[in-house]
């Protein structure tokens, strides 16, 4: 098969083309190098079967010419991380809506199948016990950043579906639950690998709010299973899958760990959400996936638990 990866250069993109080169698959790559970078891609760039080009979704001709060769579309291309899309609101949402637009309508031009990825913060603050695919979405004001964020993604899964239902397009909609690993960079505000490199360099860990906020976070390769195992599903197109772990740690237990785990003498310090992130900032309590539905499709099931997660990657940082 021949797959396109918008966003290719980036941290899940680099892995995902990585494993589908390894399955024997011919893999495209399209990234403007905005988060992504070239070092991620390094590993892989000497390929036979890799090609990349540095562009940006926005352009439809170079899109066309891409799309028009591929037998399957994986589109990871967005703005990601909290702060990033704090510090950057309208590029998060041009880049989000308007790009899966345009990747959508050059899709069905050329009748590509499609995964689109989202996230699970269009669940927004509904903090219920584990996440089901059609639970109600739960969004702040319209002043916070954030909530744009949110619900550009969900824009975006409401053009995936309504190109399912009305273009007959195979559109399959991946929820990702924080995903981490290595080559997942602190510079866009995520957690793990934020506190890892604090704990590394000896300075203070960070937490932010009360750190009673809780998480669940899903290995790299794990996550890549699921997306794998949906590309392969016959029935999956038209349907939102969540795709995560469902082990819950709090924030501040998070960071005692990585303490521990990387022989770190960081203190662990207590920032207010206004001070790290905008006035009037908001967070979830907590966010934790039912993964019934992406069992019954694919039989996934997450390997790796929290303590492995954060040993690999202290020794990425390390490296
Ligand atoms: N967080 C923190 N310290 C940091 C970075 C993030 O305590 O240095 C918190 C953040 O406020 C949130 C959690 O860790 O409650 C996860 O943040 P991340 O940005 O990784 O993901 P998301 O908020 O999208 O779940």
């Amino acid at each position: 098969m021949k797959y396109l990866i918008t966003g290719g250069a980036g941290f899940i993109g680099s892995h995902l083309a990585e494993k589908l080169l390894g399955s024997g698959h011919d893999v495209n790559i399209i990234d403007d190098l905005s988060t992504g970078s070239l070092e991620n891609i390094s590993g892989i760039r000497n390929s036979k079967k890799f090609h990349c080009t540095i562009n940006s979704i926005m352009n439809p001709d170079v899109m066309e010419d891409l799309v028009a060769k591929t037998d399957y579309v994986v589109h990871l291309a967005a703005a990601v991380g909290v702060k990033y899309v704090i510090d950057n609101p309208l590029l998060a949402l041009e880049t989000n809506i308007n790009g899966t637009g345009l990747v959508l309508s050059i899709c069905n031009k050329f009748k590509k199948p499609v995964f689109i990825a989202s996230t699970s913060e269009v669940y927004g603050k509904n903090d219920k016990d584990a996440l089901k695919e059609d639970d109600d979405r739960l969004l702040g004001s319209t002043h916070i950043s954030r909530w744009g964020y949110a619900a550009s993604k969900a824009v975006d899964e409401f053009l995936g579906l309504a190109y399912f239902r009305e273009k007959k397009l195979d559109v399959t909609i991946g929820r990702f639950f924080n995903i981490v690993g290595p080559r997942q960079s602190a510079r866009y505000g995520m957690v793990i690998p934020r506190m890892v490199k604090q704990a590394l360099l000896g300075n203070p860990i960070t937490v932010y709010g009360d750190g009673k906020q809780k998480r669940c976070f899903t290995y790299i390769d794990d996550a890549l299973e699921g997306v794998v195992g949906l590309m392969n599903s016959e029935t999956a197109p038209g349907e939102i899958f969540n795709i995560g772990n469902t082990a819950e740690v709090t924030i501040e237990e998070l960071a005692g760990r990585i303490k521990k785990l990387a022989n770190s003498r960081s203190k662990i310090v207590y920032v207010p959400y206004e001070k790290a992130y905008e006035k009037g900032f908001e967070d979830m309590k907590r966010r934790k996936p039912d993964l019934g539905k992406i069992k019954k499709f694919t039989g996934y099931h997450p390997k790796h638990g929290l303590n492995d997660i954060l040993t690999k990657t202290i020794e990425y940082f390390e490296a």
